[in-house]
């Protein structure tokens, strides 16, 4: 951000930024800040056009739009500066290699003639001075050879070393750019990779594929009461239940703000409603405390809905019909887990 939040007018600014938040309704986490100074300042134009296509149709920016338009302008800006500065250094690298073997090449060259010519006047020198002067000129070409491909080796040494650094920095940026920052649990990216990888699985195998869509009961009302921040402990919290209840070939993601997604391959209907009943008793059993107070914030629960990928469907359509479920789930009264039966499957197929 710029520089200019400073004095009797950047404050003005910073205050607007945040006026703006709170007549959009939409709590004041850093990120949503982030996009609100941007906007107010002016300084990045496709940011702006974004929100006001929202104004312009007539409505008020949703949280779920800042947190959107914060990946889309921000986090992914991030990575793709990440990666084209690890790209650039690749190729300095390799820049200069071809470098060193160009010369290496030419050094090669320059031997091989001093070598020839040597040779061809060896045969008919007989002055025992000039010979030695040969043989003396032949050491130091092959002195000069030996140390260039001595610096050579060392350099190859050295860039296969910042190579594979490289490689490592582009693997942590991938890894990250597949992670969600707040509960380190899959994004939603990485979600839709393997969702698409373990479904093509599951059309060869025939082995069950099964998905549940879990979403935090009552969870603006938490919000409310105990604020953003304790809210994102909570989240963190029920990812955490999950990755302990979920198997090693199973896959958690959050799917979007507060609700999550676990993907379990060669597991039938009711191992998955087995597993997903575990994380929600788990979830409510627990009693929670604020981190920042130690005040008792008492139980929340959770609802689930689980399906499984029909062979040969679009991936996708295993997530809505869990979801459906999952809105059942709410409807029954929530804190519960309602898994497709083969009834309720080919309905929501018809
Ligand atoms: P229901 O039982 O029907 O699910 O009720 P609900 O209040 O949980 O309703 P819904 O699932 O639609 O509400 C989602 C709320 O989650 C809205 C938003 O305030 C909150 N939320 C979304 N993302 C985040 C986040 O990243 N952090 C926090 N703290 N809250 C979030
Ligand atoms: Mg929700
Ligand atoms: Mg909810």
């Amino acid at each position: 951000m710029s520089g200019r939040l400073i004095g009797a007018e950047g404050e003005a600014l910073a205050r607007k930024a945040i006026d703006l938040l709170s007549e959009w309704g939409i709590p004041l986490t850093a990120q949503n800040y982030e996009v609100g100074i941007t906007h107010i300042l002016g300084e990045n134009d496709t940011l702006t056009s974004d929100i006001s296509a929202i104004i312009d149709q007539g409505q008020t920016p949703q949280e779920a739009d800042l947190v959107e338009l914060h990946d889309r302008h921000f986090n992914k800006k991030k990575l793709s500066d990440e990666v084209q500065k690890i790209g650039g250094a690749m190729s300095a690298e390799l820049a200069t290699v071809m470098r060193r073997l160009e010369e290496a090449g030419r050094d090669t060259a320059a031997y091989g003639e001093a070598l020839a010519g040597a040779s061809d006047r060896i045969d008919s020198e007989t002055d025992a001075e000039t010979l030695k002067a040969m043989v003396s000129a032949l050491m130091d070409a092959t002195h000069t050879m030996q140390r260039h491909s001595a610096t050579l080796e060392s350099r190859l040494a050295e860039t296969k070393q910042e190579v594979s650094q490289l490689r490592t920095n582009l693997e942590i940026v991938r890894e990250e750019s597949m992670t969600d920052a707040l509960t380190g649990v899959a994004n939603r990216k990485r979600m839709d990779d393997v969702l698409n990888k373990l479904a093509a699985e599951a059309d060869q195998t025939g082995a069950p594929l099964t998905v549940a869509v879990c979403d935090i009961d009552h969870f603006k009302r938490f919000n409310d009461t105990w604020g953003h921040q304790t809210g994102d402990q909570i989240i963190r919290f029920v990812a955490s239940c999950m990755t302990r209840c979920i198997g090693n070939r199973a896959l958690v993601a959050r799917y979007g703000g507060e609700e999550f997604v676990m993907l379990m391959p060669e597991t039938d209907m009711d191992a998955a409603v087995d597993v997903a009943e575990q994380v929600r008793t788990m979830v409510e059993s627990k009693r929670l405390l604020r981190r920042s107070t130690n005040e008792d914030l008492g139980t929340i629960t959770i609802s689930i809905g689980v399906a499984r990928h029909d062979t040969g469907a679009h991936p996708h359509s295993v997530i809505e019909r869990a979801d459906n479920r999952l809105y059942e789930s709410k409807r029954a009264g929530r804190n519960r887990v309602t898994g497709e039966t083969a009834q309720s499957s080919s309905s929501a197929a018809a």
